[in-house]
């Protein structure tokens, strides 16, 4: 595994391997990386002859009050990590090189960015979105591997590729879980044993949700007030939104019918976690 800080570098290996006519599959990450992050890498190198990661905490996606400072930062486990994944090149860009001086340019979805997590972390997904079209510009990768464990910024990354015409396309894998169900996070750490117990709340409701969806309920305002209250019987839980949405457009609706999706964000404590699932009705 070549490790590089340098734009150039990677431009250099990836002509190269296009050149060879290998399918370039990129799996950008903010590492800290387990078993979610893994996956990803696990399916780029199934499906892609050339693989490139990167670790990047970018500033620009947290908010003031965000964990930013201490978001964890495990550089020496991760990169045994990729290396025994097989991964090709660990792309490591520098702050300072990615926002360099008077750096003012930015990309920013005007409509879904705003509604559900956008809410709450106004200026997440400009961050997000801009620092994934500046690494798409730098790696041009033919496939690109997102979790939907965060899936309001898959749809929003597939959107942005789409319309801005960046030739990527854009795979979304499954949600890896822990053995009692709660999705793997980097940011399950921060929990208290207490907390942990409490969070497992966000995949009992997924679970309650596919329960009442297959017993026949299609009112998605009679679903979330059940879904609230299992959620809100634990301690430690606090609600940011529980909604039911077109899975395609992210759009609420009112009656459960085709791909829908139930996304959740819940603070346990001060740990402010997300989860979905997806379903066909
Ligand atoms: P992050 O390092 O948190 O920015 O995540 C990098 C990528 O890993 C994103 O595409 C996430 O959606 C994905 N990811 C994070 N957690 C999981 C998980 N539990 N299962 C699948 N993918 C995940």
């Amino acid at each position: 595994m070549i490790t590089t800080g340098s734009i150039n570098t990677v431009r250099r290996l990836v002509g190269r391997a296009k050149k060879g006519s290998k399918i370039v599959g990129f799996v950008p990450t903010m590492g800290a990386l387990h078993q979610g992050h893994i996956s990803l890498i696990r399916r780029c190198r199934r499906e892609c002859d050339f693989v490139l990661a990167s670790i990047f905490v970018n500033p620009i996606q947290f908010g003031p009050k965000e964990d930013y400072s201490n978001y964890p930062r495990r550089l020496s486990r991760d990169k045994m990590l990729l290396k025994r994944e097989e991964v090709d090149v660990l792309f490591l860009p520098s702050v300072g090189s990615f926002y360099a001086g008077d750096f003012s340019t930015f990309v920013f979805e005007e409509r879904l960015s705003k509604i559900l997590c956008g809410k709450s972390r106004p200026g997440h997904f400009k961050g997000v979105l801009t620092v994934v079209a500046k690494l798409f510009n730098v790696v041009l990768p033919d496939k690109a591997y997102f979790g939907q464990k965060d899936y309001q910024q898959s749809i929003l990354i597939r959107k942005m590729a789409n319309e801005l015409n960046i030739p990527v396309k854009i795979e979304i894998c499954p949600i890896v879980r822990e053995k009692d169900g709660l999705a793997i996070s980097s940011r399950n750490e921060y929990l208290n044993p207490k907390e942990r117990l409490d969070a497992l709340c966000l995949f009992e409701a997924t679970r309650l949700f596919k329960k009442l969806v297959k017993e026949g309920r299609r009112s998605s305002r009679e679903i979330i007030k059940m879904l609230k209250g299992l959620i809100l019987s634990r301690e430690s839980a606090k609600i940011g939104y529980v909604s039911i949405i077109d899975a395609s457009n992210l759009k609420e609706i009112k009656t459960i019918k085709g791909r829908v999706a139930l996304v959740l964000a819940v603070k346990i404590g001060k740990t402010r976690l997300i989860d979905n699932c997806i379903i066909t009705a």
